[in-house]
């Protein structure tokens, strides 16, 4: 078993960490909240004072912070990982950020002789309480096989999707499907409300025909077709619009700088920008059909 560092103890990090300890590891656990961080003492855990002292006399360091200047400050800052952790640390960082912080975070880290992967989730709350995350992974093959078994104890699939950043890649692509996927699920509630076509028809023709895809059968917006999704408890997240926003933003922004060709994914980092801005930020994301509706 392995003495782990875990930063980030949240709706994510937390039912990650506490899988951790599930699976018989000992997990020191680091969050500027201390409501995340009580919860995580109350399975089992040992909370620590700072990101330097988790990552201290460790085997591995996990961290799921919100965003890229977090995860740089929280490695790179003074006192932080990379300047505490003992030679030849595992990094391993789950959370969604842009590629290229993804890739200084990591070169930063070989510098000083540490590995490093990131390793971005789908899955959501869910999947992490369940330990049911899809893992990618980007990182040295030495590096990735060193970290498997830690993602076992969080996840069930785990793909290595190249080197450093790729993780991220393979991330705001998938992200980039689901943002557009879900406008286009909404766009079709609200064409078959004016039509009056009734949302359980179209969900049971559309479920069954060329237009099937996880945000209509998995994630239904509308209440009703899909007891489960957050349309059925008034939007509550979830994945927030907030987060989806955040991730098309780093598609986009990834997108201009490689020369791709995304005409959709802007579109749909445009209305999730008007969606949030319109006091809809805490919002799971599927929300957006409310606007669609014009409700
Ligand atoms: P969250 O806000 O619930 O948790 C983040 C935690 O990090 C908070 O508890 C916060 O206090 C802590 N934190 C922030 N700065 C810190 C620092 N410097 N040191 C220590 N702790 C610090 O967010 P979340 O939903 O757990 O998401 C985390 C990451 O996972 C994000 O990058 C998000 O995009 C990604 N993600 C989220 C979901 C989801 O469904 N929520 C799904 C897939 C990926």
């Amino acid at each position: 078993m392995a003495r782990i560092g875990f930063i980030g103890l949240g709706n994510m990090g937390g039912p990650m960490a506490a899988n951790l300890v599930k699976a018989g590891h000992t997990v020191k656990g680091y969050d500027l909240s201390e409501a995340s961080a009580a919860r995580f003492a109350e399975i089992g855990g040992t909370v620590v004072g700072s990101a330097g002292e988790a990552a201290a006399d460790v085997d591995a360091v996990v961290s799921m912070l919100p965003e890229g200047a977090h995860v740089i400050a929280v490695y790179t800052g003074p006192g932080g990982v990379i300047e505490r952790a003992a030679p030849g640390t595992l990094f391993i960082d789950s959370s969604t950020i842009h590629v290229e912080a993804a890739r200084q975070v990591a070169a930063a880290a070989a510098k000083a002789g540490m590995a490093m992967v990131d390793a971005p989730v789908s899955g959501g709350t869910g999947g992490a309480a369940a330990g049911t995350l899809t893992f990618m992974v980007g990182g040295a093959d030495e590096a990735f096989e060193r970290a498997r078994p830690i993602l076992e104890c969080m996840g069930k699939t785990i793909v290595h999707a190249g080197g450093a950043g790729n993780g991220q890649a393979a991330k705001i692509c998938n992200n980039m499907i689901l943002g557009i996927s879900m406008i286009a699920v909404s766009e079709a509630f609200a064409l078959a409300d004016k039509l009056g076509l009734d949302h359980q028809k179209l969900f049971d023709i559309a479920s069954k025909s060329s237009g099937q895809c996880w945000s209509l059968t998995t994630y239904c917006p509308v209440p009703g077709p899909v007891p489960t999704s957050p349309a059925n408890r008034g939007y509550a997240p979830g994945f927030t619009a907030a987060m989806m926003l955040k991730d098309l933003k780093l598609a986009q922004d990834v997108a201009g700088a490689a020369g791709a060709v995304t005409p959709l994914g802007a579109e749909a980092a445009q209305l999730y920008r008007l969606y949030v801005q319109g006091g809809h930020a805490g919002v799971d994301f599927s929300g957006i059909v409310r606007m669609l509706q014009g409700a």
